[in-house]
C-alpha cells in the first residue's frame, strides 16, 4: 500500500489515458453477458414456443378450411346435379306436353268427326261408310290408349312399382296368343309369321315384361312397315337364354338418329309422319334391364330393322331368380 500526498495539481502528471477496459469490472460484464446470454435464449425459447403455437394454430384452421372447401365443392357439384337433373326434367315436361298435345289432337279430331258425321248423317250413310267411320274412331282411341299405355308403364317402371316376377309358362302358347293379339290390334295390316326353335323346355320368367317388351318391338314393326310387309318374330334356345329376333323390312332408322331412339320422346327424323310417343323403345330397353336380358338394334334406312333381344328364361332352377341388375343404366325420369 501506497500513500501519495499531491501538494497541488501541478504535482499531477498524466503521461497517457488507460484504455477504458482497465476501468471495467470484469465479473460485472461477465455477469452481464450471463444475464444477456440467458435473456436471450429465454426470448428465443419463448418466440420458438409462440411460432410452433401459432403453425399449429394456422394447420388447424388450414384443415378445417380444406374440409371447408371441400364440403363446399361437394354442395356445388350436388346443386349442379340437382339443375342438370331440374333441366332434363323440366326438358322431358315440354317433351311430354308437345307429344301429348302433338300426338292426342290428331285421333281427338278424327273421333269428333266421325262421331259428328255418325250423329248427324246416321240415316243416310250406307253401312259401309258407318262401319268405316266406327273403324276410325276405334283405331284412333286405340292410338290413345296406345300412348296413355307407353306412359303409364315408363312411370310405373320409373318409380320402382315395375317388379321382376317370375313364374312358369309356356313360351311357344305366349307368342301364339301375341301375335293373335297384335294382328287383330293393327287391323292385320302386316303379316306377322311366327318362328320357333327349341324351346318346349319349360321356360320361367315374367310374361308382364315379355308382354311389355315383344308388344312395342312388334308394333313398331308394324307401324313403320308399308301394308303387306311382313313383320317377322323368330324366338329360338341359346343355352339359358331365349332369343327373340323381330324383323321388318320398313323405312328403318336413320344412322343419326340411331343412338338417340332409346331416349324418351326421341322420334327418328323419318318417323314424324307416323303416330307415336317416343317412349316404345325406353320401355322396351327398362323391361329388359328388369328381367336381366341384353338388346341389339341393326337397322339400315328404307331397308329395315332387326332387333335382337335376349332374356334368360331358361336358367336351371334354383339359378331363375337371380337378376344382376346392377349394371342397369338409370333411365330418364317421366316429368
Ligand atoms: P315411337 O315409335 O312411339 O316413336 P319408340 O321409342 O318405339 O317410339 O321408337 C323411337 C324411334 O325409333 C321411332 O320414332 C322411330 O324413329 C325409331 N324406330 C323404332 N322402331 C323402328 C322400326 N322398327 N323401324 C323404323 N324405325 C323405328
Amino acid at each position: 500500500t501506497f500513500r501519495i500526498f499531491l501538494r497541488g495539481p501541478e504535482d499531477v502528471r498524466i503521461l497517457s489515458k488507460p484504455p477504458p477496459w482497465e476501468s471495467w469490472n470484469i465479473g460485472r460484464i461477465l455477469l452481464l453477458g450471463a444475464v444477456l446470454g440467458l435473456g436471450s435464449l429465454a426470448w428465443i425459447g419463448f418466440l420458438r414456443h409462440q411460432v410452433s403455437r401459432r403453425t399449429t394454430e394456422l394447420g388447424i384452421s388450414n384443415t378445417r378450411l380444406l374440409a371447408e372447401v371441400e364440403e363446399r365443392k361437394r354442395a356445388q357439384s350436388e346443386l349442379s346435379r340437382t339443375l342438370a337433373t331440374e333441366k332434363e326434367l323440366n326438358q322431358l315436361k315440354s317433351q311430354f306436353i308437345s307429344m301429348v298435345s302433338h300426338e292426342f289432337r290428331t285421333p281427338l279430331g278424327v273421333i269428333l268427326a266421325s262421331a259428328d258425321l255418325l250423329s248427324n248423317y246416321l240415316d243416310t250413310l250406307t253401312p259401309e261408310e258407318r262401319a268405316e267411320q266406327i273403324a276410325d274412331i276405334k283405331q284412333s282411341t286405340c292410338h290413345m290408349a296406345d300412348l296413355m299405355e307407353d306412359v303409364l308403364v315408363l312411370g310405373r317402371v320409373e318409380s320402382g312399382k315395375m317388379g321382376y316376377h317370375p313364374h312358369a309358362f309356356d313360351l311357344q302358347e305366349f307368342c301364339e296368343r301375341l301375335i293373335d293379339e297384335m294382328l287383330s290390334a293393327t287391323n292385320r295390316r302386316c303379316p306377322l309369321p311366327l318362328t320357333t326353335e327349341d324351346i318346349a323346355t319349360p321356360s320361367r320368367g315374367d310374361e308382364t315384361l315379355l308382354r311389355h317388351i315383344l308388344h312395342n318391338l312388334l308394333a313398331n314393326g308394324v307401324k313403320y312397315s308399308d301394308a303387306g310387309r311382313p313383320v317377322r318374330l323368330m324366338v329360338q334356345r341359346a343355352g339359358n337364354n331365349a332369343v327373340f329376333t323381330v324383323s321388318d323390312q320398313g323405312i328403318g332408322i336413320p344412322a343419326e338418329d340411331k343412338k338417340y331412339i332409346f331416349e324418351a320422346f326421341y322420334r327418328g327424323k323419318n318417323a314424324s309422319d307416323r303416330p307415336g310417343s317416343g317412349l316404345g323403345l325406353v320401355v322396351v330397353k327398362r323391361c329388359i334391364e328388369i328381367h336381366g336380358g341384353t338388346i341389339q338394334l341393326q337397322s339400315t334406312e328404307n331397308v329395315g330393322t332387326t332387333v335382337i333381344v335376349q332374356l334368360p328364361l331358361f336358367r336351371p332352377a334354383g339359378e331363375t331368380d337371380m337378376i344382376n341388375r346392377s349394371d342397369t343404366a338409370p333411365a330418364p325420369q317421366l316429368p
